[in-house]
């Protein structure tokens, strides 16, 4: 029988529809959550993203700020920005696309940014709340495929989880987060051996590794739950993932498509996390 497909696109509407009556109830209190987005450099998949996070922003009544810079910019210069959208009482969450140029410090710009504002959730604070089980800014991407877990009822307790792809951003934080769901976690990146040996023996079998199509359907348990975090191009220049969906489609219980799996809900868990730091802010009286 062939896989179940979880529909990301349908799962996102269904997760925004309720974020978006939060920012409603937000306003209804006089307070309309902000997010800025720092782009530096002109990477056309930066560009795009950004696009795409805005956009959503408008359509679920977030206010966004777009602060660019071109490649030149120095890193102090945009430390200084972050201390003053830190001190912005309009402003909830704070995001800088990632990858920055050479010469600037990724962990000195994140590391600069509020706790309380890092919606991206890849502060050490964050993280390490996350590591502990405290509330925390989760790391959208992974969060997101928890959220299409709970959706579509599948309980990774006891479940062998394997995760290829050990990035600070995807990899680790999915592991993590499967962990404080009771998984069985293993972890692969791009010096594990005989990668297939743990593949085939995932029931949950997460693919961020960057590699087209690496993954067949007989490098799957037949019946598992396969997600592809992946954004590749073939060949011919197509968008893929890391699955060749073609063939794992026949093997697994659950398969994610790319486009429309993972993607429109790593923006989703921007959106709610945005929402969460300005509702933080009522709760806190800081507003
Ligand atoms: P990364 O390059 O930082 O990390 C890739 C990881 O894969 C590394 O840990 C590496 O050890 C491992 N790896 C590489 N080749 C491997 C191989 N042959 N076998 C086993 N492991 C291997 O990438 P990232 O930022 O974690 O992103 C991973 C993929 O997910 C990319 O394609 C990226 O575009 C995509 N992505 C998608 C979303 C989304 O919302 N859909 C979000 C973030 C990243």
């Amino acid at each position: 029988m062939p896989a179940r497909i979880i529909d990301g696109k349908k799962i996102a509407k269904h997760y925004r529809n309720s974020i978006t009556e939060e920012v409603k109830q937000l306003k209804q209190k006089g307070m309309v959550p902000g997010l800025a987005v720092i782009l530096v450099g002109e990477n056309s998949a930066s560009q795009t993203y950004v696009r795409m996070k805005r956009k959503t922003c408008e359509e679920m009544g977030i206010h966004s700020v777009l602060i660019q810079y071109g490649d030149q910019v120095g890193q102090n210069e945009l430390l200084d920005k972050i201390d003053q959208l830190n001190n912005d009482s309009s402003i909830h969450g704070i995001l800088v696309q990632l990858p920055l140029p050479e010469g600037i410090q990724t962990e000195k710009v994140i590391e600069r940014i509020s706790p309380d504002k890092d919606v991206d959730g890849f502060h050490p604070i964050n993280i390490g709340r996350m590591m502990i089980g405290e509330d925390a800014f989760l790391p959208c991407t992974p969060y997101g495929i928890l959220k299409m877990l709970q959706y579509e009822n599948i309980d990774p307790s006891g479940k062998h989880a394997v995760i290829i792809g050990r990035s600070n951003i995807v990899g680790k934080p999915a592991g993590q987060l499967l962990l404080r769901e009771n998984a069985t976690v293993t972890y692969c990146h791009s010096k594990t051996e005989n990668l297939t040996a743990y593949t085939r023996n995932a029931d949950i079998l997460i693919a961020a590794a960057g590699r087209a199509k690496f993954i067949h359907g007989n490098d799957i348990k037949p019946g598992a739950v396969v997600i592809d975090v992946g954004m590749n191009r073939d060949e011919a220049g197509v968008l893929c993932g890391d699955i060749d969906f073609d063939s794992a489609k026949n093997t697994a219980g659950y398969i994610t498509p790319v486009p429309g799996g993972v993607g429109p809900m790593t923006i989703t868990m921007l959106m709610y996390n945005t929402v969460k730091a300005a509702r933080k802010t009522i709760e806190n009286g800081i507003q």
